[in-house]
């Protein structure tokens, strides 16, 4: 019950000290007991969206009061014993749209409600932990998201690289080859420079598999496709086109110069150690160099039919159609 002694008109509101007025972190609240607001501190009118006490509104005070509402505190406040505490615990506070979860307490003194409350410390502790946390495992998908990024990178170049490479000598296939003849053609039609070609066939490769079978041609293949590239030039790209076929292009290589590469590396393999318990092996080999205004089928087809003519004159030679420049 109110003390009978004090009467509205004399009650001294207890205001929030001056030194407690600017804290942010605790709110200090001083209410009328119809729910007007008599004083605060700086962290309660910065939740009102307020720079003065005297401009709160009955419908910001409210608004600002969700749980426990302001009207619950006022009929609390009216039966109260003056002097007694009629919350206490968590307070849910508005402010601006948002709400925020407090410890506090709610007491009844000589005709004002007073409302101190301070941030659950312990909530703070357990969100900021979490936090942490998630900071860690955020850190760490990262990181194992990158891993993946680079397996992936590594893993689409060993495709690449599978895609261009021919399985069972490991030389440039087909597709390499036909690659690196559109650049080489292009970069030939713009220097000036001359290009060649050679085509090579395996003679009577087909005995090789007929008599000591297939398993060991292959390894013949291998063995041929070493000693091809051991006799090219550097610059020179040493491609398997198919079966029993190979394929040079010679960048920067004239008519001389191509035959004289043809010629060596078909003795070459004349003269290699063929793979234990098979026997020697030749090859044929067709050399045509890029002409003027030729397409690269003219040059392939060229190249074509100076290896049909080598493998009608009996094998085992270099044939190159074209003019000596
Ligand atoms: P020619 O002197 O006229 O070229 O006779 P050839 O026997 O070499 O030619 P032909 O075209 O009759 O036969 C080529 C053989 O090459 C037939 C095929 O079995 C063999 N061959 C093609 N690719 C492979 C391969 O990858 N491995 C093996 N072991 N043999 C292959
Ligand atoms: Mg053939
Ligand atoms: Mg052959």
């Amino acid at each position: 019950m109110n003390e009978p002694s004090i009467t509205p008109e004399a009650a001294t509101p207890p205001f929030v000290s001056d030194f407690l007025r600017p804290l942010r972190g605790l709110l200090l609240v001083v209410l009328d007991t119809d729910g007007g607001l008599v004083d605060a501190n700086r962290g309660f009118l910065d939740l009102l969206g307020n720079a003065t006490i005297a401009s709160a509104t009955p419908a910001q005070m409210r608004a600002v009061f969700i749980n426990p509402m302001l009207g619950e505190i006022l009929a609390r406040a009216a039966t109260a014993e003056n002097g007694s505490v009629i919350y206490s615990g968590r307070i849910t506070l508005g402010a601006q749209g948002e709400s925020e979860s407090w410890l506090g307490q709610v007491s009844y003194r000589d005709r004002f409600i007073l409302v101190v409350c301070e941030p659950d410390i312990d909530e703070e502790r357990r969100l900021r932990r979490q936090l942490f946390e998630l900071i860690d495992e955020y850190a760490a998908q990262e990181r194992e998201l990158a891993r993946s990024r680079r397996e992936i990178a590594r893993h689409a170049a060993q495709m690449e690289q599978q895609a261009l490479t021919d399985q069972l000598t490991g030389l440039p296939n087909r597709r390499q080859l036909d690659a690196l003849m559109r650049s080489h053609f292009e970069l030939a039609q713009r220097s000036g420079q001359p290009l060649a070609t050679i085509m090579l066939d395996l003679d009577h490769f087909k005995r090789v598999n007929d008599t000591w079978g297939h398993p060991e041609g292959d390894r013949m293949l291998q063995v041929v496709a070493t000693v091809l590239q051991a006799n090219a030039r550097a610059g020179d790209v040493v491609a398997r086109w198919g079966g029993e076929e190979f394929s040079v292009l010679a960048p920067n290589t004239g008519f001389e110069g191509a035959v004289a590469l043809a010629e060596r590396l078909r003795e070459a393999i004349e003269g290699m150690d063929p793979p234990k318990g098979l026997p020697t092996i030749t090859v044929s080999a067709g050399v045509a160099v890029l002409q003027s205004g030729e397409s690269i089928m003219d040059l392939s087809s060229r190249v074509d039919r100076a290896l049909y003519q080598a493998k009608n004159e009996g094998r085992n030679r270099v044939v190159c159609l074209d003019e000596k420049a």
